[in-house]
Formats: C-alpha cells, sequence, structure tokens
C-alpha cells in the first residue's frame, strides 16, 4: 500500500511538474524597448527589466526558474552577454524565481535586507509554503535604505519603501534615462495583490505609488510590476483607485461595521475592470478590510 502511494504521489509530483513545466514552454519571451539601453522584457511572472551597455547588463527581477534559459538567450540576443548585476524588487517567487540560476551565471544579486530575510527561510503564508532558496539565489549585496550604482556613467537609484506590497520592496529609478520600474507596488489598471503576511499595507502601498508620482514627469517611462508599460497619467488613476476604495472600507471600519457588512460592489464602485485579474473586488476589498484593521 505504501509503495502504491508512493508510486502514486511520485506520479502526481512528475504530472504536476509536467504541466508547470508545459506552461512555461510556450511562454515566449518579448522585450520592449525603451531607450537605447533600456528594455523591458515579458514572459510570465512580474515584469524584468534590463540596462545593457558594453562590459554590463543590470537586471531587475528574473520570473521563474523554468524561464531563465529563454531570458538568457534574450538578453544574449540583446547585449552580446549576460546578467552580471540583479536586482530583485521583491521576494515573490514571480520575481526571484531564476535567482538560482542567474547566480549560478555569476550574476551579482542586490535586494533590500528583508529579501534576503524571508528567501533565506521557509515561508508558510496559508496553504502555500515556500522553501529556503540555495545560497547561490540570495542578494549578496543588502541594503535598509537604498543605494546608488553607477552602471559605468549611468546611475541607478535603489529605493525601499517601507511595508508596501511586502516589507522588501524597492524601485530602481534611471533618473538620466527617465525609466522607473516599480516592482508589485504597481499593477496596472488592476486591483494589486497585497501581501499582508509578508509585511505588506495598504497605507504603504499608497504611500510607494505618492513617492513615484514625486519621481516621475510626463515622459517617464513606467515598468509596473505586472501588467503592459505604462506612463504618470496611469499611475495617477492607480492612485485614485486605491485611495477611492481605501477611504471607502475606512470610512465603514470607523462606523463600527465589520467585514461581513461590506458589499464589494459597492466599494469597488466605477472600478469594475479592474477586478478581472487574480485579485477581484472581493479579494481587495477583504485585504484592505484586514490592513487596516491590523494592531500596527
Ligand atoms: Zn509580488
Amino acid at each position: 500500500m505504501l509503495r502504491l502511494l508512493t508510486i502514486l504521489s511520485f506520479f502526481m509530483i512528475s504530472q504536476f511538474a509536467l504541466l508547470a513545466q508545459g506552461r512555461f514552454d510556450a511562454v515566449v519571451i518579448k522585450d520592449h524597448k525603451l531607450t537605447d539601453n533600456i528594455y523591458m522584457l515579458e514572459g510570465s511572472g512580474g515584469n524584468v527589466g534590463i540596462y545593457i551597455n558594453d562590459d554590463e547588463v543590470l537586471m531587475i527581477d528574473d520570473q521563474f526558474a523554468p524561464l531563465s534559459d529563454k531570458l538568457k538567450a534574450k538578453i544574449k540576443e540583446l547585449s552580446g552577454g549576460k546578467t552580471t548585476k540583479l536586482i530583485n524588487t521583491h521576494w515573490h517567487g514571480d520575481h526571484t524565481g531564476g535567482n538560482e540560476n542567474f547566480g549560478k551565471d555569476g550574476a551579482m544579486i542586490i535586494a533590500h535586507e528583508n529579501v534576503r530575510g524571508r528567501m533565506s527561510k521557509e515561508v508558510v503564508r496559508g496553504d502555500r509554503v515556500s522553501p529556503p532558496s540555495p545560497a547561490i539565489a540570495l542578494p549578496v549585496v543588502t541594503y535598509k535604505e537604498g543605494m546608488q550604482l553607477y552602471i559605468m556613467d549611468e546611475p541607478v537609484m535603489i529605493t525601499h519603501m517601507h511595508r508596501a506590497h511586502t516589507d522588501g520592496d524597492s524601485f530602481v529609478f534611471f533618473p538620466e534615462s527617465n525609466v522607473l520600474h516599480m516592482g508589485d507596488c504597481f499593477f496596472k489598471n488592476r486591483f494589486p495583490f497585497i501581501d499582508l503576511n509578508s509585511g505588506g499595507s495598504i497605507d504603504g502601498v499608497i504611500k510607494a505609488v505618492e513617492v513615484a508620482l514625486m519621481l516621475v514627469d510626463d515622459k517617464t517611462q513606467i515598468i509596473p510590476g505586472h501588467g503592459s508599460m505604462a506612463s504618470k497619467s496611469d499611475l495617477v488613476d492607480y492612485h485614485k483607485c486605491l485611495t477611492t476604495v481605501r477611504s471607502k472600507v475606512a470610512q465603514h471600519i470607523k462606523g463600527g461595521g465589520t467585514l461581513e457588512g461590506l458589499d464589494p460592489a459597492i466599494i469597488t464602485e466605477g472600478y469594475e475592470e479592474w477586478g478581472g485579474g487574480f485579485i477581484n473586488a472581493e479579494k481587495i476589498t477583504q485585504t484592505i478590510f484586514n490592513s487596516l484593521s491590523s494592531i500596527e
């Protein structure tokens, strides 16, 4: 019986792995040229940014492990080389899944200290368990508030956003090229996932968006964590959505209302189109309620 179970579970695991691999087999990495040196790469998972010059490739986020070879091929095609430095905007697997593969290839991994902290140990969120990452996949350069890098003469500003999508988010800004990668502090035209179990909060996300609004102008090209390339006006729309929904939930809480007493359709009225993805009206209402009700 035990043997049968072992065979069965082995079969199920390999089926699952095949399905997972199958899902990635069909993924094609698309590149969007933003400037002479900067591209956004789209595949499956968080949007990737790359900065290329004659000697180096700086990469921002790296999607899922099964996509590393495709990403490397695209980077080779665009730059003739490989990733030398890799910044993680936060710890989630759809942004750091390729770390091990890029780390083995010699990339120096850079991220907020909480990214290293969370990736170093097992993380349990509901029924999702993320095992600790191998040492080669961990950031080797970390910071608390941010850092300034220079890739030859191109300055790169990395800034930590406090308790936003998680507790380890960073923006990566190229002031000379006027390109900003916001990681998952920005989901374009859709309700965001806010990872309260990883130290995220609605107020932190709103604050992060306000910081971004101070950095950008009408010409800034903004790479959102998820969604297509964006501009300042998309970010203004996003800010309006978040603050509108937040204030309705806050008012309800102030009046002594419970989560059960909230009607997601009323709370998100006017933003029906924004709930089509992974986070629907009910989920965002719940997240904001829980975030505002949690003891700080
Ligand atoms: Zn994320």
